[in-house]
């Protein structure tokens, strides 16, 4: 839409989409007749406010905070919040788009939604973090409920931050609501929420694989990023038998030749979970292992020139280029399985598709951490707590489902195998057919 031109990654997130759905609109005349496309890239609404803390200087310093309400037609919005300093109207409402569609996907009541700040945690004190979530909360109460509109985590916002905006919002609201999910387990979260995007990841890939006759035991893996979805992807492939040879985080990459076992996976969850250092430490402790610094002004990543089988983007959006996607191809990699929301860019995307890769995308491949926060959110209703192993097990039900649908979608619009169709078509008709349902509102 030319009002939006300017909002590059949200644009890229609905052209995604919308050239995959071309087919569907052609044969269902209705979508157009009740400009259902005019209608879903339209959030339902916007929410902006300002977000006042005081440092631990006594200074004043203001953020800016978001929340997307993008589509709520099969059930309450939900999506991340994310704090980053990157974070604008564009990145959120792409973040927003991407969770209508994903939450489809699993099959819960789950509407799309989005939001966050452009605050930094990275340098901030836990007093500091305490106060920005205070304050960003004060304001977001009026607009969120575990009926209306649920949030949960994303980059920048883990079990820390979830902490001090539940407490707020229950100071605020005066119920304890499951107006949040990724919350502490003995207070209302759910066993293996915090791990679910990386091991969904991880189960997707398993189920590409045996397509053709494989698994993912011995093969050598990229993953980028170093937070949840990370750390979770690392964990389940090593417990698989595969061999992740590198991780990253903004500051660079460290790779190890001999593999990230559980006993070092251990370390970095300590560097950067609790010390909240960087990835580099790695090669302080593992001698064996470099590490190489992030230059965004270079071309190519250097993360994605070595030689593997498989690939976890986990990091953000847009983290595989055009060139990477080359430099992986040329090295013989077999399988792009996306933990993070949308990291390849549209032309990465096509590259891998056209030669043949097995190739998740992010709405189909993470959903399992909103999966996971849809069941929290029924064990919340229920006043009950499902043992770790029966989440699991359901998380792995719903990924096999959200694999198959995507098959089959991709099957029946005449694009056998490819799963970026198939997420984009099924997750679509899901929402279109209610917005239909439900009138022009
Ligand atoms: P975290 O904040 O826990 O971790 C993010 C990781 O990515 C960190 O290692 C961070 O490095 C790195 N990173 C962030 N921004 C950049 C950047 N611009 N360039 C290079 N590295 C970067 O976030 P999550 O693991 O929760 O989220 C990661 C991705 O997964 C996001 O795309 C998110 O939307 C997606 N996702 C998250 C889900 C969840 O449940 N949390 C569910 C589904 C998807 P550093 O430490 O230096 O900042």
């Amino acid at each position: 839409q030319a009002r939006d031109a300017n909002e590059i990654e949200f644009m890229q997130a609905v052209s995604n989409v919308m050239s995959s759905v071309k087919p569907v609109l052609d044969q269902t005349p209705e979508y157009r007749h009740h400009g259902i496309v005019e209608r879903i890239v339209e959030p339902e609404r916007i929410i902006t406010f300002r977000v006042p803390w005081l440092d631990d200087g006594g200074r004043v310093r203001v953020n800016r905070g978001f929340r997307i309400e993008m589509n709520s037609a099969i059930g309450p919005y939900k999506g991340g919040l994310r704090f980053h300093p990157s974070v604008n109207q564009s990145i959120l409402k792409f973040l927003a788009f991407e969770h209508v569609f994903k939450n489809a996907l699993t099959t819960l009541p789950m509407g799309g939604g989005a939001g966050g700040s452009d605050f930094d945690p990275k340098g901030k004190s836990n007093d500091e973090v305490m106060r920005f979530c205070q304050s960003f909360m004060a304001e977001l109460f009026r607009h969120i409920g575990a009926n209306t509109d649920v949030p949960e985590g994303d980059i920048g916002v883990g079990s820390r931050e979830i902490g001090y905006l539940f407490g707020m919002y229950r100071k605020l609201d005066n119920r304890f609501a499951g107006v949040l999910t990724g919350k502490g387990l003995n207070w209302g979260g759910s066993l293996i929420r915090p791990e679910a995007a990386g091991l969904g990841c991880v189960y997707f890939a398993a189920q590409m694989m045996a397509r053709r006759n494989d698994t993912l035991e011995g093969k050598t893996c990229l993953v980028s990023g170093s937070g949840n979805v990370a750390q979770a992807t690392v964990r389940k492939l090593i417990e698989l038998g595969a061999k992740v040879v590198a991780m990253s985080d903004s500051s660079g990459h460290i790779y190890d030749e001999e593999g990230i076992d559980a006993e070092k996976l251990a370390f970095i969850q300590r560097l950067k979970n609790i010390r909240r250092g960087r990835i580099g430490e790695y090669t302080e402790k593992y001698s064996h292992a470099s590490f190489t610094a992030a230059d965004p002004a270079q071309e190519e990543n250097p993360l994605w020139r070595h030689r593997v089988q498989c690939v976890f983007p986990c990091a953000t959006q847009n983290e595989i280029n055009k060139a990477d996607a080359y430099r992986l191809i040329n090295n013989n990699v077999k399988m792009i399985c996306e933990g993070a929301s949308m990291p390849c860019t549209e032309e990465a995307q096509e590259i891998f598709i056209d030669k043949g890769l097995l190739y998740a995308p992010g709405k189909a491949a993470n959903a399992g951490g909103v999966a996971v926060s849809g069941l929290e959110l029924t064990q919340n209703s229920i006043r009950l707590s499902w043992l770790g192993e029966e989440v699991e097990q359901r998380l792995k039900i719903i990924m096999k489902g959200i694999h198959d649908t995507c098959l089959s979608a991709a099957e029946a619009y005449g694009h056998p195998g490819n799963y970026l169709v198939g997420a984009n078509i099924a997750g679509f008709v899901k929402v279109a057919d209610a917005m239909l349902d439900q009138g022009v509102i």
